[in-house]
């Protein structure tokens, strides 16, 4: 059945090549990396030039430590915990954000219940981090400021640089960046954060895979305990043909990511013109966002009618994020709207080099026809 998918900000379809490095990886590498024979040897040390070149791909310098993981949201659990447990003499304070993914608030809000205290930064009204207020949030107690790049379900777009040139003033603070939306689609400087999350499966590449990168400081509590590994911070057998195919998936989008950008900033530009003539359609994402999302309110449509609504027609778009889609009130919304009824009726269209103007036509029709 054909179908319309404007939801790449949960998943991206797999580019073909990335099965196909895939596969390969899974042919020629069979042995467990953690063994200690030829065979397995030779899968940890294709993992191990392969995470070089991850490294190099995104600019960082060889002092970076990538530990693969399933995902980011094990990366953000990973950083989150592994910061708080390792630290917790030193201070016990975290600053985040109201914009978060749920994998990183739920686990702010679990570390709030062991007795860490957790701060939320100012924002201005557009969702975006007011530098000087987080400066002033910052005390002696203080360990790690976790922050998004890109909120993923109306593209905010934090200063993530000026928040780097600002923290050089508090020295012993941590930087968490979950830059999972940033990666492959756009270009960010990741020198001078301590930890990054990452997810293959955003930049087309396979579920089940992403990283958290570490800078040389810092020093995590695990929270995978095993066995023998050659990954010391995350035990278990490491996924040498993930971790291939992941390699191949960012060479492909950072190859592509100018035309890609300027791609889907025309569809951007193209659906926001046609939304801006429909009646009770209020546009949230602001042109400075990301352009790969665009979040809109319906009024008096329940976001979770509107999805159903637009899956029954063969389109797919989403209420808040994927990890959220159970929940009727968007969290993010409402942080940067204050109004509910904006929150209750948002949806998240997310774009992509692969989507067209007639893509955009088809979901303008059926949003017609919905409203009327
Ligand atoms: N952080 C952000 C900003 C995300 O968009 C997502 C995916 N929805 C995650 C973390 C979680 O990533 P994963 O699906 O790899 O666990």
């Amino acid at each position: 059945m054909k179908y319309i998918y404007l939801d790449y900000a949960a998943t991206t379809p797999t580019h073909p090549l990335v099965l196909t490095a895939f596969k390969r990886a899974v042919i020629k590498h069979p042995g467990n990396p953690n063994s200690a024979h030829a065979l397995g040897q030779k899968a940890a040390d294709e993992i191990a030039k392969s995470l070089k070149r991850i490294r190099r791909l995104l600019g960082l310098p060889s002092q970076y430590e990538l530990t693969p993981t399933s995902g980011a949201t094990e990366s953000n659990n990973l950083a989150l915990k592994g910061i708080a447990l390792q630290y917790s003499k030193m201070g016990k304070t975290i600053i985040t954000t109201a914009f978060e993914h749920s994998s990183l608030t739920a686990c702010a809000n679990y570390l709030a219940k062991q007795g860490f205290n957790v701060k939320i930064a100012p924002c201005n009204q557009w969702g975006r981090v007011d530098v000087n207020e987080l400066d002033k949030l910052i005390d002696d107690d203080t360990v790690l400021v976790s922050i998004g790049s890109i909120n993923s379900e109306i593209g905010i777009r934090q200063p993530i640089d000026a928040i780097k040139n600002m923290l050089k003033r508090h020295p012993k603070v941590f930087f968490h960046v979950d830059a999972t939306q940033s990666i492959g689609k756009e270009n960010i400087d990741l020198n001078d954060i301590d930890l990054i999350s990452m997810s293959a499966h955003k930049f087309y590449g396979l579920k089940g895979i992403g990283l958290l990168i570490t800078s040389k400081r810092t020093q995590l509590t695990p929270i995978i305990h095993g066995g023998h590994s050659t990954t010391i911070i995350r035990r278990g057998t490491p996924a040498t043909e993930l971790i291939m195919s992941m390699e191949k998936a960012l060479r492909i989008a950072i190859a592509n990511i100018d035309d890609n950008r300027q791609h889907v900033m025309s569809i951007n530009l193209y659906a926001r013109e046609k939304l801006n003539h429909i009646k009770n359609v209020i546009i949230n994402s602001t042109p400075e966002d990301l352009p790969h999302v665009l979040n809109i309110s319906i009024l008096g449509k329940e976001s979770r009618s509107t999805v159903k609504y637009m899956s029954d027609h063969g389109i797919y778009i989403s209420n808040h994020t994927a990890c959220d889609s159970n929940i009727d009130t968007s969290a993010t919304v409402l942080a940067l709207t204050g109004k509910k009824k904006l929150a209750d009726s948002s949806v998240r269209l997310s774009f992509s080099h692969l989507t067209t103007t007639n893509d955009i036509d088809y979901f303008i029709d059926v949003l017609k026809g919905y409203i009327s």
